[in-house]
């Protein structure tokens, strides 16, 4: 039994799920314990009660801790890396690289919060002085969601630990087992009781007493535009600080003058890497019309070359859908894509495999218009549109045409449009010639419009969201 870690001791929960292998049904991965409001109000007192110490803590303490858990991550980030592919279906080396990229956000969050700076002013007024520093928000309490189990935790948790706050996690459902072996790390690197605490459970119940109580200051959460939306106006209406990260229906522009084989391989990566199941897959792939049939041509061969299979095992390129559930909502919007009367190019079948999983084939819709169904709404899945267009102009306003504003790119040999498409395109990322999917760890993240509401995440960014501002006047 996995158990919840709470003021410092591992607890069980009041009832425990399985973590089922999405490549292989008839595995479970372990048993992992589900906490109630009550075991989540006991959390939140435990670090209501550790703030005020450990936010006037030294940054060295904090820099310290996050060094020890960033190399331990590094050290075992290929046993960390299988754990996450099993439980949520990724390839192995995505797997591996995630876990990665969690050790390295540790250890940049280990360096960053030493060089957390204020300001110093004279005041307009004569003999003032005024300081300007910023100061822990409290207790922060984090909603994360199945797609990156261990990297999308680690960029809330490091960057809320190196400012002095309290963290309170709460896993999605799905996959519990990366961010349990994340804290078991994490509960050995010498934070006092009560600073970091784990609660496995579900969203109505453990995300809801979290946002439901005031003594969690702020909440930083990632998920689906739905739950995000309640999550806003649930903490909005306490008056907490808030940051959502919801949805992306992220377009790919590709030009007449791209280079072909590496706009198919942008196409390839950021549509159908990861299952298709990223914030920042390319979704809509809008491409222009006398390079159209062509690149349509050398996508679908492309495509036929990639392994659909077991997520853990070599020469894998796309591992399975995460669960029944995403599988019937890929497929059911494929079905409402044919009969939008969009072509079904490519894929789109579930396929059997050695072990019972969610498998489908990428699908690949064309002649599809921006304003289907499947072109306007997230799917998350393995599922894009081609949609044509007549130029440059038009290709930037389809792109922008969408609630969401995540990540855009264009693949394009003109300087001109790259350099005006970077400035146009309504999106928090913009990618030249690189997948819209696939981003540093060191500079903000994040979207506009529908996507995300609240400041920025990552980088030196994330201070923005992790600590408070105080103005303090001196005569
Ligand atoms: P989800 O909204 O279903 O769940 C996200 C989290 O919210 C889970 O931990 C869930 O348990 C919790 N939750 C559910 N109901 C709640 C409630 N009433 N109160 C509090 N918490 C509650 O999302 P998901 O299916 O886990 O994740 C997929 C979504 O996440 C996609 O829409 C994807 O685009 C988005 N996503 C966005 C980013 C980004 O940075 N923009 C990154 C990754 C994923």
């Amino acid at each position: 039994m996995h158990q919840n870690y709470v003021n410092g001791a591992w607890v069980d929960g009041a009832s425990a799920v399985a973590n089922i292998n999405p490549s292989d049904t008839a595995d479970v991965i372990g048993h992992y314990a589900q906490a109630d409001a009550a075991q989540t109000c006991l959390a939140i007192a435990a670090a209501a009660a550790a703030a005020p110490a450990w936010g006037c803590s030294g940054t060295q303490a904090r820099a310290d801790a996050l060094d020890k858990i960033g190399s331990e991550i590094l050290a075992r980030k290929d046993e960390l890396g299988r754990l996450l592919s099993r439980e949520e279906g990724k390839t192995l080396p995505e797997g591996i690289g995630e876990a990665g990229r969690a050790g390295a956000i540790f250890k940049f969050f280990a360096q960053e919060c030493l060089r957390l700076r204020g300001d110093k002013l004279a005041s307009v007024r004569p003999g003032i002085d005024v300081e300007v520093t910023r100061e822990p928000v409290g207790v922060v309490g984090i909603i994360a969601p199945w797609n990156f189990p261990i990297a999308i935790p680690a960029w809330k948790i490091a960057p809320a630990l190196a400012y002095g706050n309290c963290v309170l996690i709460k896993p999605a459902e799905l996959v519990p087992g990366s961010v349990w072996a994340l804290a078991e790390i994490i509960s050995r690197a010498g934070l006092p009781d009560g600073v970091f605490n784990l609660l496995m459970g579900r969203g109505g119940v453990v995300g809801q007493t979290l946002l439901d109580d005031r003594r969690v200051d702020a909440i930083s959460f990632t998920g689906s535009v739905t739950t995000g939306a309640r999550v806003a106006q649930a903490a909005i209406g306490r008056m907490a600080k808030v940051q959502i990260e919801m949805g992306g229906k992220n377009p790919l522009v590709v030009l007449n003058d791209a280079d072909l084989a590496n706009a198919v391989n942008c196409a390839v990566q950021g549509s159908f890497f990861s299952t298709g199941q990223r914030c920042t897959a390319s979704s809509r792939i809008i491409v222009e019309k006398g390079v159209y049939p062509a690149f349509v041509a050398a996508l679908k061969e492309k495509l036929a070359g990639l392994n659909i299979g077991d997520a853990l095992k070599a020469g894998t390129d796309i591992g399975p859908v995460v669960d029944a559930a995403q599988l019937e909502q890929d497929l059911q919007y494929i079905r409402i894509g044919r009969d939008e009367g969009a072509t079904l190019a490519f894929g789109g079948q579930r396929v059997r495999r050695d072990t019972e999983g969610f498998y489908l084939t990428p699908a690949l819709f064309t002649d599809c218009s921006n304003d289907m169904r499947i072109s306007r709404e997230e799917i998350f899945g393995p599922v894009a549109s081609v949609i044509p267009a007549d130029n440059y102009e038009h290709a930037l306003a389809l792109a922008n045409d969408t609630e969401f504003g995540l990540s855009s790119g264009i693949c394009t040999g003109s300087l001109k449009h790259a350099t005006h498409f970077k400035r146009h395109a309504q999106a928090g990322m913009v990618m030249v010639n690189v997948a819209t999917a696939g981003v540093d760890y060191h500079v903000p993240f994040g979207g506009r419009k529908g996507s995300s509401y609240g400041s920025r995440e990552q980088g030196s960014y994330a201070a923005e969201f992790f600590t408070s501002v105080k103005t303090a006047y001196c005569g």
